[in-house]
Parts: C-alpha cells; structure tokens; sequence
C-alpha cells in the first residue's frame, strides 16, 4: 500500500521539478573567474555587499583576491564567517541580521555546500522576513531574494546552481531541505584555484557527493535526455579526474574538471533529484555527524545493487557512455567502478558511533525521505534498507 502511495508521489514529484520555475544563473568558469564574479557584482551597482562564508576559509587568505578587488572597485564589504559545517538555521539567523545591520544589497557567498546553502537562505530570508522555519517545504517564499553570487570553495555539492538549501534544526538534529526555485544563485564562477587548498580527505568526499549526485539523477524517474547527458558527462569526468585532483591537490586540470562535473551534476540533480544514498546518508550525517560526501560514498555501491533489476538497463546504458573505448562495460562494471574509487580514495566505510539501537530509526527516516521525495527506481522494503544499513555496523 506504501508503495503505491510512493510511486503516486514520485509521479507528482517528477512534474513538480520539471514545472518549478527557478531563477536563470549566469556562470563565469576558468582560473581567475572568481574576480569576473566580483566585477559583475560592481558593474550592476552593488556597492555594499555582505560576503558570507566560514571562519575557516575566512582566516585561510583565500577570500584576499576577492576582498581586494570589492576594495578597489569602491564597495563597502562585511564578512560573515559566522557558518559551520551543515549550518543550523541560528547561523541562516545571525547572516540575515549581519546583512541588515550593514544594509547590504546582495549576497556573495564563498565556501563549500554549507556556505552556499546558508547564504542561499540569508538571501532569500532578507526579502521574505519572519520564522524561517516557515522555508520548510516547496517553494514557500513569495518574494524572490536579494542578489545572490555564489563561489564555491569545494567541489561536490552543486549548490550553486541547485534550488535547495539544507539546513539542520538546532534540537532534532533533522536536515530541512528547503526547495525553492528562488534560492538558485543568479551569478556563479568555478574557480579551481579556490580549491587548490582542499585537503585530500575533503576532496575525496566532496567528489564523492558529486557522482552520487549523477549516478542518483541518471537513475530519477525524473530525468530527461538532457539531465542524462550531463549526469553522464560528470560521471565520466569525475571516474577520470577525482583520482587526480586527490593525489595532487595542484593539478589544477583535474580541479577544474571536477569543477565543473560538480556543477553539472548539480544541474541534473537539481531537476530530478536524488535516491536512496541521499536518503541514507542525511541520517547517518544527523546521527553521527559524517560529513555529507563521506556518508554517500559509504552506501553508494550497495545502494545501486539493492535496486537490482530495476537499474540494469540503465546502468549498462550509463556504463556504455563512460567507459573508456573497448571496456566490457555493462551495470556490474559501474557498480565495480564506483567500489574501486571509493578504496583508492581511502575514505572509510562505516559511520564512527553507528549502533543497532539506530537502525530502526534510520530506517524509518530513510524510508520516508526517499518515498516522499525522490522518484526512484524501486522503493525499498524496510527488509532492504535494513540490510544496506546494518552492513555500516
Ligand atoms: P562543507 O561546506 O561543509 O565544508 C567542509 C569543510 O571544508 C569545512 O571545514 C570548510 O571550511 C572546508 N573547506 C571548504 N573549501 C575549502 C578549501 N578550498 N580549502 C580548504 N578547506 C575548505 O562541505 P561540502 O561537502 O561542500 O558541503 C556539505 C553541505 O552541503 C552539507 O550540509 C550538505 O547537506 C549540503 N548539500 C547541499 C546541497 C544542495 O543542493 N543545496 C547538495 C548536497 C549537499
């Protein structure tokens, strides 16, 4: 009978992404785009801007270019570095107070997926005041937000071009999705010599988050030939380059392809959203605290062979687009792929401080998440889904 109900809602779900109108995006890439960025920020008048990021990246000198450049071009800048790692909505709270005691009139926002998705909010918040947990759901603000420039530090998320912001609840712990097409950035730049500085570990999950974002959408009920193409065009970048960029955080010919296979895969997902490792994974971030890359990558491989007959078809035909020429390549060869990757990145595979007395619970939000929001290829039996988890034991 759930099932049912899922598949109905997954039906709705598909035609809800497809039709949410959502803010256009213009995208500056290359090494040095970072500063195209802030002069379009300046030609369109902005001369009083809230930067936002994290105290880390604020102490690290990699926001001096950027701050130079705001200096010489007359605006007046406040930084608010005041954003964690899977911001609370306090810290969405304390931006949007930082913007209005500066009067700012637009959002530039750098940082990794927790920066970008607070300062989404900030934006969006500023124009449409009172609760915010009011944004809890779909396209709930009347408003459209201040102008929002998004420069991001890590490559994985996609948040830049995602019409979504994930924010924790303080008490619950529980990650609200806020999905609203005013929260897509109107200005963005990939800028890979932002992310010469990732450490590996980072890299290796933030990259990691990235595939799960195109094999998930390449799967979607939602997807189209045009979601395809980009979930398979970031797929084969990121088999090709994240071992690069993790070996040498200085090749910047990988960091700037994992840029930009970030970003399309960012596209894609945005308009078909993801699956079960999302689904997952954002427990396994609120119970144990895993950094969101890591958690998918726990799951990833086992979730797509828990989908079993469902995917065969479709990941041998995703298979066939990115193998390299003459590689027998069918669902068992990606499967494959997608485990080798995971070791050869050294990230760990089980979640520090899982227990059994979490497995219901996991379950059970998983569950939901998944059934209520992503238009899946087979929805799990709790049976299923207690498998893949148990396995993290
Ligand atoms: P993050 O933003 O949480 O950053 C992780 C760490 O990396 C931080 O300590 C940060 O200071 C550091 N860092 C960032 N850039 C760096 C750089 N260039 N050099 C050195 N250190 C750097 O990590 P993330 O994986 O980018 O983002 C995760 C968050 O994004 C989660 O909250 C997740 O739920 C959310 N998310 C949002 C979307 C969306 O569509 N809005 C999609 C996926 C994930």
């Amino acid at each position: 009978m759930k099932s049912l109900y899922y598949k109905i809602r997954g039906f709705a779900v598909t035609w809800l992404l497809r039709l949410l109108p959502r803010n256009q995006s213009v995208v500056f890439a290359g090494i040095g785009s970072s500063l195209g960025l802030c002069d379009q920020a300046l030609q369109l008048g902005h001369r009083r801007i809230l930067v936002v990021t994290d105290a880390f990246l604020a102490g690290s000198g990699l926001l001096d270019g950027v701050l130079q450049r705001f200096a010489e071009g007359g605006a007046e800048v406040a930084v608010f570095d005041g954003v964690e790692p899977d911001p609370l909505f306090e810290q969405v709270e304390d931006g949007v107070a930082a913007l209005k005691e500066n009067r700012s009139d637009a959002v530039f926002a750098i940082g990794g997926g927790s920066v970008l998705d607070a300062a989404k909010l900030i934006a969006l918040a500023a124009n449409n005041p009172g609760d915010l947990a009011f944004f809890d759901g779909i396209q709930k603000a009347k408003k459209p937000g201040l102008p929002l420039f998004a420069l991001p530090t890590t490559a994985g998320t996609g948040s830049e071009t995602t019409p979504a912001s994930v924010i924790t609840e303080s008490g619950t712990k529980r990650k609200v999705v806020v999905a609203d097409g005013k929260l897509v950035p109107h200005f963005v730049a990939l800028d890979a010599s932002l992310m010469r500085t990732m450490p590996p570990r980072i890299t290796a999950a933030t990259g990691m988050d990235a595939l799960t974002h195109a094999i998930e959408s390449w799967l979607s009920k939602a997807s189209t030939d045009s979601t395809r193409d980009l979930a398979a065009a970031a797929t084969r970048a990121i088999f090709e380059q994240l071992p690069r960029a993790y070996r040498d955080g200085e090749d910047m010919e990988a960091r700037e392809a994992m840029a930009m296979a970030s970003f399309q895969a960012g596209v894609a997902f945005g308009r078909t959203s993801v699956g079960y490792a999302h689904a997952i994974a954002h427990q396994l971030g609120r119970i144990c605290g895993t950094p969101h890359g890591e958690a998918n990558a726990m799951v990833l491989p086992e979730v797509l062979e828990a989908y079993g007959d469902a995917v065969v078809q479709a990941l041998t035909a995703l298979a066939e687009r990115v193998a390299p020429d003459g590689t027998d390549a069918d669902h068992r060869w990606l499967i494959g792929r997608v485990r080798e990757l995971r070791a050869n990145l050294g990230l760990p595979l089980k979640p520090e401080g899982l227990e059994s007395a979490h497995l219901d619970e996991v379950v059970r939000l998983a569950s939901h998440e998944a059934g209520e929001f992503y238009p899946v290829p087979r929805y799990f039996d709790a049976a299923t889904l207690r498998g893949i988890v148990a396995s993290l034991l």
